[in-house]
């Protein structure tokens, strides 16, 4: 519980609550999107340039490539932000849940409780042993479908292209 309390007590620093703001925002939108992350070094110096380095929003050192509104790569949809007004950009994006929403408020708490759990509520929650539960599901599955493949071979029966496709994948 000190733990717990610990944590919470963290979320109230302004640095911290922004850096758990922008990840939820991610979190919730899918996951931080690929694209962004990996700009191609070509795109990237070519919005550097045209932007003459500088932020877009406030004039400042610029350091973050920013897609202007969805995921085009085109330069036109690209720009060069500081990091302060990337953050307020991706922040500005968030949804604001409304307190009359009984669905949100639900789903609100159910993500919380996942963020606060102790033990981790699923199994992808597992920061330390999500990597080692995962090759063991993956091994499990591949026993599973090995087995499955086999069964059909001795029985006669013909994969399905899905099946051949799985096959080929385990050796
Ligand atoms: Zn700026």
């Amino acid at each position: 519980m000190f733990a717990a309390a610990q944590k919470m007590a963290a979320y109230t620093k302004p640095d911290v609550a922004e850096a758990i703001q922008i990840r939820l925002a991610a979190v919730m939108a899918g996951g931080y999107p690929k694209q962004a992350r990996c700009i191609p070094p070509k795109i990237r110096a070519a919005v550097i340039a045209r932007d003459n380095g500088q932020c877009r929003a406030c004039g400042g050192p610029g350091t973050e490539i920013d897609h202007i509104n969805g995921s085009s790569e085109a330069l036109e949809n690209l720009q060069l932000l500081c990091d302060p007004c990337h953050n307020k950009k991706t922040m500005a994006g968030m949804v604001v849940v409304h307190p009359e929403d009984e669905k949100l408020q639900v789903k609100s708490l159910l993500f919380w409780a996942r963020v606060e759990a102790e033990q981790p509520m699923r199994i992808c929650d597992d920061e330390e042993n999500w990597s080692g539960q995962w090759r063991r599901l993956m091994s499990e599955r591949e026993d599973e479908l090995a087995r499955l493949v086999e069964d059909k071979i001795k029985n006669g029966r013909p994969m399905t292209k899905q099946e051949k496709r799985y096959w080929v994948r385990l050796f």
